[in-house]
């Protein structure tokens, strides 16, 4: 099963069923799991304006991880920078995902201002990330584009 979020009117962003499966698999059901996270890996669809999530980097030894706190290492850039070789540059950074203990899940003002600096200290194409945060019972998604404006993606019906 896919998620389809709305960006704009005429985009889409898309996690395929591998991506939410990663993040899925470490999500906080239980007092004693620590938070986790990791990068978005895809695509940008030149035919249609949609950015397809296809992988996403999990928790690394390097990160530092606990209940209510997520400290993501170098380790996920390395592998991003390698995917993106591998794949002969088809691989895009699209944004950072982790997860949180609590069922409907909200941003704080750490993972803001987390954001904030990713989108300004890392290289990516077009004009926004993604962030999605994985709650114990829904995944929730927001944006925050170069110029600063931050928003909610809308889910859309489920598709396939
Ligand atoms: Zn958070």
């Amino acid at each position: 099963m896919k998620l389809v979020f709305r960006v704009t009117s005429s985009q889409r962003l898309i996690f395929v069923e591998q991506a939410i499966e990663q993040m899925l698999a470490f999500r906080q059901r239980s007092w004693w799991q620590a938070e986790a996270g990791g990068v978005l890996l895809g695509r940008h669809l030149l035919d249609t304006n949609d950015v397809v999530v296809d992988e996403v980097t999990t928790p690394q030894k390097s990160d530092r991880r606990s209940r209510f706190g997520f400290f993501r290492s170098k380790k996920h850039s390395t592998i991003a920078q390698s995917r993106w070789s591998e794949e002969a540059s088809t691989v895009a950074y699209l944004g950072l995902w982790h997860t949180h203990p609590e069922p409907d899940p909200t941003p704080s003002g750490v993972d803001r201002q987390d954001w904030k600096q990713a989108l300004s200290k890392d290289i990516f194409h077009g004009d926004m990330l993604f962030f999605p945060i994985v709650g114990i019972e829904r995944i929730r998604v927001w944006a925050m584009t170069t110029n600063g404006a931050f928003f909610e993606l809308k889910e859309e019906e489920k598709d396939g």
